[in-house]
């Protein structure tokens, strides 16, 4: 055997040995034996460098030093998951991908491992480039230190693809993060605050011999690339596995969400058993194709979901209970607490909800209280330590008074919360219904944001939102942090929301329980404003869709003074309040009762100018063809997948032209 042979049989050996032990947690030969082994490896590539390759395992010690990270965009981008906390809400996400597919679908289940996501690309067997997240279009190329973890195959086994990304967490278990801790406490060094953020700070180590003494593992779970050999999520586990990853086992199909919730309520017991911390289930769609039918929304992928498990409970004190009031004028108790780690975040504020949970567990101010992390944002109190109660703590009562005008507060009968009903006086909620008023799905009111919205307030500036109409440049400027351009900015902005749909101008001005599709359903049935507003309650119920809550609460926003006022100003600024008499003539019930599909790139008209003609002519627009679809109107670059699923529906698509006959 030559030199080259040698050195070759050496690196595999070691290989698969590593494998062995880092994968599949089954070593063969002892740990002395492994580095006699790799110490004679060593040896012979420093004496014989011609034979140097990058992926050998003797580089698995680390010793480049990467200064600057160099940024890599992903070839396909890493999306963030949706979050689930409960079986009504999985249901209800079942419920949604079925309206995208027919026929059976079957999932995938996996645990969510909490570690820092990584990107690893191969080229011909070989590890190229392992990535960061980074914003999920583009992330830190942490190659070097990545090579350092153990159960990263350098080289892989098998038959796998010519190239393909693979995407795993990189995870710090416990007991290799108690060992660290523990050095550290001998060394007299602040310890680290949990094993997800220590994980995710060494893959930004400068030097990678320190990377390599952390003992971190990487466990896959998605595989990316063009002309994958399988077309289900689960045999795309077996197959990395079989290519030398590690695939933790737990993955499994389930084939209804029975089965699903099975797995859920097994894991949310035995995570204990595991060896590294899960904050979860993930949930995917298991049929590939499938999978691009639902496709994504801007952040997640509609065909996976995480469920959350709920979290550790922490203990600490409760200072003060403070109020917030809302857009609404509903006032939302929040207890100030000694600052604690909770999972891994310092939470230092928790949600009360309103009066009846504060009466129902006697929280008072100074008590000893147990904080979970829930699915909301923040934190809640989910109980007392009475044991831990002295004497002197007083019984809370709740406000009478609104803590930002003193208006006395009102609760009605079947309302969980207190009000605010100072609608008109009180600031937080002046400010939130300008903030409504010009948010993106509303005015949409370019160069004003939220922060200024309440500067303008605070100044005097405005107090509704029909005062934005009469802001000037010389108004604006003398304010702190408006300059010139961002005044100018702000006026044109406005000026321009008068072009807005009267739909979304109904949407726009706040009223109670006018959503999006009911201001839409409000406006084609009244056209406009006036008409709407001379509505009763009789009237309005018998429009569809239109229940009696909301019937009461078109009727009282109309039958305030102010708003009468509000309206007539808005009008006189030259809003949209009624459906323009062009659109008006072009509207007819030509298309009602059948449901559109839009797809692809037109040149007549805008993709929104569609969806207007058919929604203005009585037709109903939906994002995925079903059977219930009557037509797709196709552009150019129509999706391959829409256009296969609608001939097999026998759905005719049409084009543009033929859709602007059929109006005409
Ligand atoms: P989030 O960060 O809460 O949006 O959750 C999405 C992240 O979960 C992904 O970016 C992954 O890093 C991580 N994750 C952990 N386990 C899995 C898994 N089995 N499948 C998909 N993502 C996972
Ligand atoms: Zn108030």
């Amino acid at each position: 055997m030559n030199i080259e042979q040698k050195i070759n049989q050496l690196r595999e050996e070691l290989r698969e040995h590593n494998h062995n032990y880092y994968v599949l947690d089954t070593p063969t030969i002892s740990d002395y034996e492994f580095d006699l082994k790799l110490k004679e490896l060593q040896e012979l590539e420093t004496n014989h460098p011609q034979h140097y390759d990058p992926n050998s395992p003797t580089l698995r010690v680390g010793g480049e030093i990467t200064k600057n990270f160099k940024t890599v965009t992903h070839e396909f981008r890493m999306y963030s998951l949706a979050n689930s906390y409960s079986k009504e809400e999985l249901e209800d996400w079942e419920k949604r991908i079925k309206k995208f597919v027919d026929g059976v679908i079957e999932y995938t289940c996996e645990l969510k491992y909490d570690g820092a996501s990584i990107n690893l690309s191969y080229e011909n067997g070989e590890l190229l480039r392992g990535v960061t997240r980074g914003d999920g279009y583009q992330g830190d190329d942490v190659t070097t230190n990545i090579k350092t973890i153990k159960s990263v195959p350098l080289k892989l086994k098998g038959n796998f693809p010519k190239r393909f990304d693979i995407r795993g967490e990189i995870i710090l278990p416990f007991e290799g993060f108690a060992k660290m801790n523990k050095t550290r406490e001998e060394a007299g060094e602040d310890l680290y605050r949990n094993p997800r953020n220590t994980a995710s700070g060494s893959l930004k180590l400068q030097d990678s011999r320190e990377v390599a003494k952390r003992p971190l593992e990487c466990l896959l779970y998605s595989i990316k690339g063009k002309g994958l050999p399988f077309t289900t999520q689960f045999e795309g586990l077996e197959n990395a596995r079989e290519w030398g990853f590690k695939v933790p086992k737990a993955a499994k199909i389930a084939r209804n969400m029975t089965e699903v919730m099975d797995y859920i309520n097994y894991w949310d017991i035995h995570r204990y058993d595991l060896p590294y911390e899960t904050d979860g289930v993930v949930i995917k769609v298991n049929s590939f194709y499938q999978q691009e039918e639902l496709g994504y929304t801007a952040k997640v992928p509609r065909w996976a979901i995480a469920f959350k498990f709920k979290s550790e409970q922490a203990v600490t004190i409760l200072h003060k209970i403070t109020y917030q009031v809302g857009r609404t004028g509903a006032i939302t108790p929040v207890a100030n607490l000694e600052p604690i780690d909770l999972a891994g975040t310092i939470v230092k504020r928790a949600s009360l909800h309103n009066a009846d949970q504060i009466e129902k567990l006697d929280i008072r101010e100074g008590d000893t209280v147990f904080v979970e992390k829930g699915g909301e944002i923040i934190p809640k109190i989910v109980g007392v330590d009475l044991e831990k109660r002295t004497k002197n703590l007083q019984h809370t009562s709740y406000i009478t008074h609104c803590p930002k005008c003193n208006t006395e507060l009102v609760r009605k009968d079947g309302d969980a919360k207190h009000f605010c009903p100072n609608i008109m006086g009180c600031p937080p909620q002046i400010i939130g219904r300008i903030q409504h008023f010009i948010s993106r799905k509303a005015m949409d009111i370019e160069g004003l944001g939220g922060e200024t919205v309440a500067l303008l307030v605070e100044n005097g500036l405005i107090i509704n939102y029909a005062d934005l109409y009469d802001l000037t440049e010389d108004k604006l400027i003398p304010l702190e942090r408006m300059a010139q351009k961002s005044a100018e900015n702000l006026i044109n902005g406005v000026e321009a929301s008068k072009q807005i749909t009267f739909e979304r101008v109904l949407f726009s001005l706040g009223i109670r329980f006018v959503g999006e599709t009911v201001a839409k359903k409000l406006a084609r049935h009244y056209k406009s404003i006036n008409a709407l507003a001379n509505a009763s309650e009789e009237e309005l119920i018998l429009v569809d869709e239109i229940g009696d809550v909301i019937a009461k609460s078109v009727v009282s926003f109309f039958s305030s003074e102010e708003n009468k006022t509000l309206i007539d100003r808005l009008k006189l600024y030259g809003l949209q309040l009624e459906i323009s008499s062009e659109r008006l003539t072009n509207q007819t019930d030509k298309l009602e009762g059948k449901t559109f599909v839009v797809s692809g790139i037109f040149f007549k008209v805008t993709r929104n100018e569609l969806k207007q003609l058919i929604e203005d002519n009585g037709g109903k627009v939906s994002s995925s063809i079903s059977k219930k679809t009557a037509y797709v109107i196709a552009g150019e670059n129509i999706g391959p997948s829409k256009k296969t699923k609608a001939e097999s529906l026998k759905v005719p698509i049409i084009t543009e032209d033929e859709f602007l006959l059929m109006i005409s």
